[in-house]
C-alpha cells in the first residue's frame, strides 16, 4: 500500500497539497524542513565516489545540487504546470538569463516579444548582443505570422503573455506550432498566470520561467526564480544551471514551498478582487481605459479566453489626463495601495507606469496616465473606498 494516494488520479488542488511531502522522513512534521547544506556526508568512500552515478537513488550529494527542501518545491511546481522538471534560482531575472543562455550562442538569432519584462530587454540588449546574438523584438500580437521572421539561425522565441504593463495576450499555440516546425525552442515568461492559470506544456511551450518572487512566494519577502522544462530540454537546462553554479537559499525554498500549498486559493481571491476593481474603474468617468485580459475589447482577449484558466491580480488603468500634481496627490495618499516594485504578495499596490519607454517593435501611445494596479487580498469594499477617496484627491 502506498503512503500517499497516487497523485495522478487526484485533482490539481489536492496534488498541490500532498505532492512533495514525506512526513515520515521528517519525524512526522507536515512541512519539509529547511535543510542547510554544503557538505553532505557519505557512509564510505565507495558511496562517495559513486555519488554522481545515475544509478545512485540518493540525490542529496552536495548542497549546490539540491536538498529535500528544494527537490520538494521543484516537484510541486513542475506537477502544477505539467512540466517534466524544475530548477530553482535566486531571482526571476536569473531564471530568464539562465534559460536564454542555455540555448543561445554567438551567431544565433533570438525573437523576443516587445512587451517582455523590461530588465529582460536589458539582458538581451546589453549582454546577449555583446555575445554576438542577434536580438529581434516582435509584436506580441503577431501570432502564426512569426514564421516570416524565422531565419536559419533562429534558435529561440521568447514569449511573455500577457505582456508586462500592457497585458497583450499572445497566440501561444500558433507561435509554438511555428517554432516546432522550424526546430526553434520556445521560452515563456509565465509569471503573471503562474502554473495554475496557464499550462505551458499543454500549449507546446518548451521552457516556462517564473519570478517565484511574485505569486508563488506570495508574501513579498522572497526573491526566487524557477525554470520548468519539458522532458526533451530538461537535461540541458539542468546542465546550464549547474555550470553557472545556480542555487536558491534554503529558507527561501522553504517559504516558497509553504506558500505554494495555498497558491490556488490565493490566486482565486486575487482574481476576484481584481475583477471587482476592474468593474469599479469601468464605472468611473475619470478612467479612459482598463487593461485587463478578461475584457472583451482587450488585445488578445480571445486567446486568453481560449487558453487561460483564470486571471491573476495585476492589471492596468489609464486615467484621463490630469495635472501631474493631482495624480501624485491621489497615489501618494492611498491608504491600502502601496507604492513599490514587484507584486504578487497579499497586499494591494499602485504605481504609475510608462510602457512607451520600453517598446521598439511596436508603439504604445495614450493621452492619459497608465497606473499598474495589483489587487491584494484585502476586503474589496475597503479597497473601493480607498479608491473613492483617491479620486476625490485626483479631482480637486
Ligand atoms: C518581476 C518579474 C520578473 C523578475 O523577477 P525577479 O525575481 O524580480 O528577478 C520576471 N518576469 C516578470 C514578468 C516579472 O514581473
Amino acid at each position: 500500500m502506498k503512503k500517499h494516494p497516487d497523485p495522478t488520479h487526484l485533482s490539481e488542488k489536492t496534488r498541490a497539497i500532498i505532492n512533495g511531502r514525506s512526513s515520515k522522513d521528517h519525524h512526522g512534521v507536515v512541512n519539509t524542513p529547511v535543510y542547510r547544506a554544503s557538505t553532505v556526508l557519505h557512509p564510505d568512500v565507495d558511496a562517495f565516489e559513486r555519488r554522481h552515478d545515475p544509478s545512485n537513488k540518493n540525490r542529496v550529494v552536495y548542497g549546490l545540487l539540491g536538498t529535500p527542501t528544494t527537490f520538494d518545491l521543484e516537484t510541486v511546481v513542475a506537477d502544477l504546470e505539467g512540466g517534466y522538471d524544475a530548477v530553482l534560482l535566486p531571482s526571476g531575472l536569473a531564471a530568464i538569463s539562465i534559460a536564454l543562455t542555455t540555448f543561445l550562442r554567438p551567431g544565433d538569432h533570438l525573437l523576443i516579444a516587445d512587451t517582455v519584462y523590461w530588465p529582460n530587454r536589458i539582458f538581451c540588449d546589453e549582454y546577449l548582443t555583446d555575445l554576438g546574438v542577434s536580438v529581434e523584438y516582435y509584436d506580441p500580437l503577431i501570432g502564426g505570422d512569426i514564421k516570416d521572421l524565422i531565419r536559419s539561425t533562429t534558435k529561440v522565441i521568447f514569449l511573455e503573455s500577457p505582456g508586462s504593463l500592457t497585458f497583450e495576450v499572445q497566440d501561444i499555440p500558433a507561435i509554438t506550432a511555428v517554432a516546432k516546425a522550424h526546430g526553434v525552442i520556445t521560452i515563456l515568461d509565465n509569471t503573471w498566470a503562474t502554473p495554475v492559470f496557464f499550462k505551458s506544456f499543454a500549449h507546446g511551450v518548451d521552457v516556462s520561467i517564473h519570478a517565484a518572487t511574485k505569486y508563488l512566494c506570495g508574501h513579498s519577502d522572497v526573491m526566487m526564480g524557477i525554470i520548468i522544462s519539458a522532458e526533451h530540454v530538461s537535461e540541458k537546462i539542468r546542465s546550464t544551471h549547474r555550470l553557472f553554479g545556480q542555487t536558491a537559499a534554503p529558507d527561501d525554498a522553504y517559504s516558497t514551498l509553504r506558500s505554494t500549498r495555498t497558491l490556488i486559493t490565493r490566486l482565486k481571491s486575487h482574481e476576484a478582487n481584481a475583477l471587482a476593481l476592474v468593474e469599479w474603474f469601468l464605472g468611473r468617468n475619470e478612467v479612459l481605459q482598463v487593461l485587463h485580459p478578461a475584457l472583451p475589447n482587450h488585445p488578445g482577449h480571445t486567446f486568453w479566453k481560449r487558453d487561460f484558466l483564470g486571471a491573476s491580480g495585476l492589471f492596468g488603468v489609464i486615467l484621463k489626463p490630469r495635472p501631474r500634481q493631482r495624480l501624485l496627490d491621489m497615489v501618494n495618499g492611498m491608504k491600502l495601495f502601496g507604492i513599490g516594485a514587484s507584486w504578487g504578495g497579499f497586499e494591494s499596490l499602485m504605481i504609475p507606469a510608462y510602457p512607451e519607454r520600453h517598446r521598439t517593435a511596436t508603439q504604445w501611445k495614450t493621452d492619459g496616465q497608465l497606473l499598474r494596479i495589483h489587487a491584494g487580498l484585502e476586503e474589496i469594499d475597503d479597497l473601493k473606498s480607498d479608491l473613492e477617496n483617491g479620486f476625490v484627491r485626483l479631482n480637486k
